[in-house]
Parts: C-alpha cells; sequence; structure tokens
C-alpha cells in the first residue's frame, strides 16, 4: 500500500441469501482522488459504499482506511475517522436557517468549537455558492439547493473520504455538470478523496472523474481513466445490453 493510499478494500464478498451483491471486489483509492462507480441497476454501486461506511459488514474480505483494518467498526466511528456520506434525499433541519444547518454539521461531525464552527460553515458554503442564502430557511431552498447544502454540510465535516450516493439524480443535465465540477474541485483544491455513484449523465460525469470503476453482476468489470474504462469492450456490451 503506498503512502498515498487512503482506502482499499480487498476481495470484498457480501452476500444478500444466495445472491452475490459484491463478489470479489478489490480496489485502493488515493488521497485526493475522485473515484466514479458506474455500472447498470443492480450492479452492487450502492451496496460497496455501504461496505465501506459500515452499514454492511462483508461477508469475506476486507476495508483498510489510512492503514488500519476497520472492516468491523461500526459507521458512527468510521464517521470519525473522516468517512463522511452525503445523502442522496437531503435531510436538512428546514426551521434552521442554511448557515446554522452548516454549522450544525461543523459542531457535530467536524468537532469544530462554535467559532470556529461558524468560520467553517460559512467557507463551505461559499466553496458551494450558496453564500449569498446564508440567512434563509432551509426549507426554503430549491432541490438543487438542497443538494449543495447538504455537500456543504459533508464539506464542514472535515471529511477525509466523501462518499456520494446518486447525488445527481433529479437534476437538470447543467445541474448535474456543476455538481460534479465541484466534486472535481473538492478533490484537487482540498485534498479530499470522493467516491460517487454515477448513473445519470453517466458518460458527461464520468469523464470529469480521475478514475473510473464499472461495475456488473457484483464484479469490477473494467478500472482505468475515463476514456479507457468506459469504452472497454465490456463495459460497452453490458450498456448495450440492458
Ligand atoms: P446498484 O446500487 O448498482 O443499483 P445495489 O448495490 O443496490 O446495486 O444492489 C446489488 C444487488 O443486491 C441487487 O440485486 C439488489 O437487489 C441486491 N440488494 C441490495 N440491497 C439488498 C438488501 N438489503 N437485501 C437484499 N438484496 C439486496
Amino acid at each position: 500500500m503506498g503512502a498515498m493510499t487512503l482506502l482499499r478494500v480487498e476481495s470484498v464478498v457480501k452476500k444478500f441469501g444466495g445472491l452475490r451483491a459484491l463478489d470479489g471486489v478489490t480496489f485502493s483509492l488515493e488521497r485526493g482522488e475522485f473515484l466514479a462507480v458506474v455500472g447498470p441497476n443492480g450492479s452492487g454501486k450502492t451496496t460497496l459504499l455501504n461496505v465501506i461506511n459500515g452499514v454492511y459488514k462483508p461477508d469475506e474480505g476486507k476495508v483498510i482506511f489510512e492503514g488500519r483494518d476497520i472492516t468491523n467498526m461500526p459507521p458512527y466511528k468510521r464517521a470519525r475517522l473522516g468517512i463522511t456520506r452525503a445523502f442522496q434525499v437531503p435531510r436538512p433541519f428546514p426551521e434552521l436557517t442554511v448557515l446554522e444547518n452548516v454549522i450544525v454539521g461543523a459542531i457535530f461531525n467536524g468537532g469544530y468549537d462554535k467559532e470556529k464552527a461558524v468560520e467553517v460553515a460559512e467557507e463551505a458554503l461559499r466553496f458551494v455558492k450558496l453564500y449569498e442564502k446564508r440567512h434563509q430557511l432551509a426549507g426554503r431552498l430549491t432541490f438543487n439547493e438542497l443538494r449543495l447544502l447538504e455537500l456543504a454540510r459533508a464539506l464542514a465535516g472535515n471529511p477525509k473520504l466523501l462518499l456520494l450516493d446518486e447525488v445527481m439524480a433529479g437534476l437538470t443535465p447543467t445541474e448535474i455538470d456543476e455538481m460534479a465540477k465541484l466534486i472535481k474541485r473538492l478533490s484537487e483544491e482540498r485534498g479530499i478523496a470522493a467516491i460517487s455513484l454515477v448513473e445519470h449523465r453517466m458518460r458527461a460525469v464520468a469523464q470529469l472523474a480521475h478514475r473510473v470503476i464499472v461495475m456488473h453482476q457484483g464484479h469490477i468489470i473494467a478500472e482505468g481513466p475515463p476514456e479507457t474504462a468506459l469504452n472497454d469492450p465490456k463495459v460497452v456490451e453490458v450498456y448495450l445490453g440492458r
């Protein structure tokens, strides 16, 4: 494992009854790397994220974070290590302002004191371009703005690894592209690694990632830079044969 390796998933198998949702998955992730996980519906992408954040324990294999075996660690402890999930359906406190919502994230997940939390929260809101709306009630934001708020909340928690579960669903094509660019900037400017599941506008989003993993029936069938992975004949076949 290299010095830059943040996460290693090793020979992971996760079964649901007789179904092998993950059937021997191995890959590593570097610090600051933006990894897109693509694959048809039911290929195991969500299960993979759940094994990384601790919602599921694998039946076989290991999850290593910063050189430490976290395979049996519960989700809240992984969160403290800097493994943060941004939810597909954002769940803000609607009666709090945008800024207050992010402050909550900074205090509870980032461990900052109140004064520092305000500073971190404002900075996160500037990054996602919601700063102008910081005094609005979160309940009054548009759907796209809620997604950005969710990202700011995750960011304020001082993550090392962001797990993004279909954050693009329900957005317009332009909004999806903007969200993907924001994730890329997170990795390149902040050194935060990100694993994003990609279904919507798959090619456009995956092109922005540093690396792409393509899943099919619980296996990684292709992996590499976007151009290489997406044009692999096995991948083309899986997508055409849907
Ligand atoms: P994806 O995110 O790529 O759509 P999933 O990881 O959600 O795929 O699912 C992979 C396979 O595991 C699918 O066949 C799905 O039906 C099954 N599966 C996922 N979660 C569960 C569960 N909690 N119980 C039983 N089967 C599940």
